[in-house]
């Protein structure tokens, strides 16, 4: 839903001002690149109806990258750096220099070759020359070039060296043509450092502009609490219906129409207020309302016996719009819920949606009389579904992930329910409304989830 919210304020702004949306994959960390990942996030845009004028991968560009790194390193705008790590570490926390800084050119280059062939993995690293002592961490001489020894899922083996993303990213954004970059607000320390690589490489300057990253109450959108959540089975996976992720909404029956809605509804905010799940539930409900066919289900169910009744009936599967009828073979036993037979007394009348009438003859078991279809307001209306027609299903119900920072164990409910066989009819993906119930889209043929109210 993070990228969601990027791609589209993105294309919005690209086609309102005749720019171009490109998609890029900063992939020169092999160790966190995996092709299953470029695939999921085309399969989302695509989803989202998000449309790009071009896709490129930062790794096309690596010997224009090393060729900008070594321009910087030539004009001492950076150095190699063989100190451990926890060196580095310790320096940046003190704000000094190391030895390395002080290095001449040639112990430069020597150690760039080296970097190539003989160093290896965590022994060097290229460091822009920022400033140790400088209030932004970010620039305290921040890392260009690391060696990563991991197979890149495109190039396999054939790099080593490779570009940080805060280099790569301002690299490929000058050369790209980009005038205006969107980064959520955590990237705004980087902005100071993105601008200096490109001043000290006289290269254009894109405009970078921060907006804030779209969080759900409840529902954290970022990878680092949603992975762990996956690892230790606590959710199914990433199309998990509690998660805020695009298969999850997908598979809970959000449409892309009202994700696109949603983002455009909080602009291009700089605040972190966490959105209303429900104003998107509420954008969505509009949307697929005309669609969805009205069902029959019932939980809890209590038998009951109703003699008189017609053999058959036509129900329409909409009240309003024209989404055809289904026709119900009926028969004298059908199922109630049994909340809804509660306190019924003999003698007492009950209206079966879509049906008619019945009066109460006896309680123990319940039983009753076809009364006709007059329309009587005060009595109770109720849904019902015939015992010989019902198909039993389970739907699930999720809820809110998170309650303040603890893991909801009842984040997901599952119901077992009977709903009218004419479900299996229906197409895999099909929305739903289950008359007093809710919307749910069809999982499968023995599954359904609960999108919303
Ligand atoms: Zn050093």
């Amino acid at each position: 839903m993070g990228h969601a919210k990027a791609a589209i304020i993105d294309e919005e702004y690209a086609r309102m001002y005749g720019g171009k949306l490109i998609l890029r994959f900063d992939d020169t960390n092999p160790e966190a690149e995996r092709l299953e990942y470029w695939a999921a996030i085309k399969v989302g845009l695509d989803w989202l109806g998000v449309k790009y004028h071009m896709v490129k991968n930062t790794s096309d560009d690596m010997e224009l990258l090393y060729k900008k790194c070594l321009e910087l390193i030539n004009g001492g705008f950076a150095y190699l750096c063989t100190c451990k790590q926890e060196t580095v570490s310790a320096n940046r926390r003190e704000m000094k220099a190391c030895k390395c800084s002080l290095g001449d050119l040639e112990q430069n280059l020597e150690r760039w070759e080296k970097m190539f062939s003989k160093y290896k993995q965590g022994e060097v690293i290229v460091r822009f020359r920022g400033d140790m002592k400088s209030e932004n961490t970010v620039m305290r001489d921040p890392v260009m070039c690391r060696i990563i020894e991991a197979k890149h899922p495109i190039h396999a083996d054939k790099y080593r060296v490779w570009p940080s993303y805060d280099f790569s990213v301002a690299i490929e954004d000058s050369i790209d043509g980009v005038t205006h970059a969107f980064r959520t607000k955590e990237y705004e320390l980087r902005n100071e450092l993105y601008y200096a690589i490109l001043d000290a490489l006289k290269m254009r300057k894109p405009k970078v502009i921060e907006f804030s990253r779209l969080g759900f109450e409840g529902m954290p959108v970022s990878k680092r609490i949603l992975r762990p959540l996956i690892e230790e089975c606590k959710v199914s996976g990433y199309d998990d219906p509690r998660l805020p992720t695009l298969e999850a909404l997908k598979r809970r029956g959000i449409t892309p129409e009202a994700i696109r809605k949603f983002v455009l509804s909080l602009g291009f905010t700089k605040a972190d207020t966490l959105a209303p799940f429900d104003t998107l539930e509420s954008l969505n409900r509009k949307i697929v309302d005309a669609d969805s066919i009205r069902l029959h289900m019932v939980r809890n169910p209590a038998k009951m016996k109703i003699s008189g009744m017609p053999s058959a009936i036509t129900l329409p599967n909409h009240p309003t719009k024209d989404i055809g009828t289904r026709e119900i073979i009926l028969d004298e036993n059908l199922y109630i819920e049994s909340e809804d037979i509660k306190n019924l007394k003999t003698g007492d009348e009950l209206r079966l949606m879509g049906l008619g009438n019945v009066q109460i003859t006896k309680t123990e078991p319940l039983e009753g009389k076809y009364a006709g279809e007059e329309l009587k307001p005060q009595i109770p209306k109720v849904q019902w579904v015939v015992q010989k027609d019902a198909q039993k299903i389970k739907i699930l119900i999720p809820s809110q992930l998170f309650i303040g920072e603890q893991f909801n164990e009842k984040s997901l409910e599952e119901i077992d329910v009977f709903v009218e066989s004419y479900y299996s009819q229906l197409k895999e993906g099909k929305e739903i409304q289950f008359v007093r119930f809710g919307y749910c889209r069809k999982d499968s043929v023995l599954q359904a989830i609960y999108t919303h109210k």
